[in-house]
């Protein structure tokens, strides 16, 4: 495996900072997150898992809000970039999870306001 992404569902809509990126509203409903880990990529997905951790990457300030709940995990055997571009969503953070992209991607993490939207 390659890469994995986390479908995401916010309560509510909350207002967050995001490490160095700034303050950002994230809508109640659903986000979907691709990430990447060349070793270990389970315990990385059992470290977005745990609720509290020292914040590190722009998806912790997200997983780290109790409205929060990963309720889906995906793994994939593309890479994180296209496996993100093939995804559905909107980007309400422009850099989030994507300062060290390759292909410049805009985003890692796409919003949808329902789960039928997600391609599964
Ligand atoms: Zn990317």
């Amino acid at each position: 495996m390659e890469s994995y992404q986390l479908i995401i569902e916010l309560n509510c809509t909350i207002k967050i900072s995001v490490g160095k990126l700034g303050v950002y509203e994230f809508f109640k409903g659903f986000y979907v997150y691709t990430g990447s880990a060349k070793k270990n990529m389970e315990s990385r997905i059992e470290r977005h898992l745990q609720r509290s951790k020292k914040l590190h990457w722009h998806i912790d300030y997200l997983l780290t809000d109790i409205n929060t709940n990963i309720i889906a995990v995906r793994r994939s055997l593309d890479s994180e970039c296209k496996l993100n571009e093939k995804g559905k969503g909107k980007v309400l953070v422009p850099g989030f999870g994507s300062s060290d992209c390759v292909n410049k991607c805009v985003s890692h993490l796409k919003f949808t306001e329902s789960y039928n939207h997600l391609s599964l």
